[in-house]
């Protein structure tokens, strides 16, 4: 498949230009280094790639190149002071990016890499403000998905990614999602299927000692043997991950929490008023409610989430009613999401 430039607009050269997409379809666990190969160029060149990781789906680009790095934030709509994950393919990289890399990072790199733990250092002063957000530091991590891994290595570069969404909509776990965010604003989206895990993953600074959470995610504050209540710890600290203070999640239609135990009721009750309601917990949806995917833990929750949101959104349903999982371990990270969702 060819991606072409928009014919008659050659003024910002033919990537910029590039306004169709290629979709590239992969097989997951093996993925062919041909088939990869053009996305991997494109990127190295200044190309905006999605792709499929562990966790959500990434929108990739040269973490080097000031101009590309714009681009992302421009497809998004992202405030330019919320920075952006580099992406390695292997841990020994870390050192093209930062500085000083403490025996905490190389601890938590050796013990969590590849996979969804992302390692804030001092960041190398030649990267882009662009993909710094202006900070002193840099966050990093290596992705635990073999399509990510052999597009990382293949374009062999640093790799800048947020998530592949417009900037406030629920994250995507797969390709479709990206293409309707973001299928104008791309060059290839690499189609890996669905992404295993669902929730973003765990930032934490390591520049001290200890890891300090900035963001919860997939890797739990209890298997970093970090004390599970972070009381007053700078979790969320909106100054030290800026990402944390903005709009997130949101569909376009009302998200509602119910209390664990009580999804269904709580659906029923609105579905009563004549709302078209749909559900996700751990139980059937009753009569009348639409079961956007069972829940029975947090998991599952996380898994599902952000598809179901979309799917809710496309069926035309007035609300999600969403049972909350226990907030401990991976429930943390979910009812994180969760919550800002319904707060959108
Ligand atoms: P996203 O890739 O959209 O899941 O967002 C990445 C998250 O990492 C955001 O919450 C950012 O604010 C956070 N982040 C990226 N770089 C840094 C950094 N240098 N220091 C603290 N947080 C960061
Ligand atoms: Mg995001």
């Amino acid at each position: 498949m060819q991606a072409w430039p928009n014919v008659g607009d050659f003024r910002g050269g033919a990537l910029e230009s590039a306004l169709v997409v290629t979709v590239l379809s992969v097989d997951p666990s093996r993925p062919d280094l041909r088939a990869l190969s053009p996305a991997a160029g494109a990127m190295r060149l200044g190309g905006l790639v999605a792709f499929p990781t562990e966790t959500v789906y990434g929108l990739g680009a040269h973490a080097r190149d000031a101009a590309s790095v714009a681009r992302v934030f421009a497809a998004k709509g992202r405030p330019a002071d919320n920075p952006l994950i580099v992406h390695l393919h292997a841990a020994h990289h870390l050192t093209d990016v930062t500085t000083l890399v403490t025996p905490l990072a190389l601890a938590l790199a050796e013990r969590w890499w590849p996979g969804p733990l992302t390692i804030v250092l001092d960041a190398d002063p030649t990267l882009p403000a662009e993909t710094t957000g202006g900070l002193p530091t840099v966050a990093v991590r290596v992705p635990d998905h073999p399509v990510a891994l052999a597009l990382l290595a293949a374009a062999d570069v640093p790799v800048a990614a947020p998530s592949a969404n417009r900037s406030g909509r629920p994250s995507p776990t797969t390709a479709a999602h990206v293409l309707a965010d973001l299928g104008d604003a791309v060059d290839y989206i690499v189609d890996g299927g669905t992404c295993r895990v669902g929730v973003e993953s765990t930032v934490v600074d390591a520049r001290g000692a200890v890891p300090i959470v900035l963001r919860e995610g997939a890797v739990t504050r209890e298997a970093l043997g970090l004390d599970p209540d972070p009381g007053d710890a700078p979790t969320g600290d909106t100054a030290a991950s800026p990402g944390t203070r903005y709009r997130h999640y949101a569909p376009d239609c009302a998200v509602e929490v119910a209390a664990v135990g009580a999804g269904a009721a709580v659906a029923a009750r609105h579905a009563e008023e004549g709302r078209r309601v749909g559900l996700l917990g751990p139980d059937p949806a009753p009569e009348g409610i639409v079961g956007l995917a069972r829940t029975p833990d947090a998991a599952a929750l996380a898994r599902a989430l952000y598809d179901a949101l979309r799917a809710a959104e496309t069926a035309g349903l007035d609300l999600v009613v969403i049972e909350a999982v226990a907030s401990v371990g991976l429930g943390r990270a979910v009812m994180d999401r969760v919550h800002r969702a319904a707060a959108g």
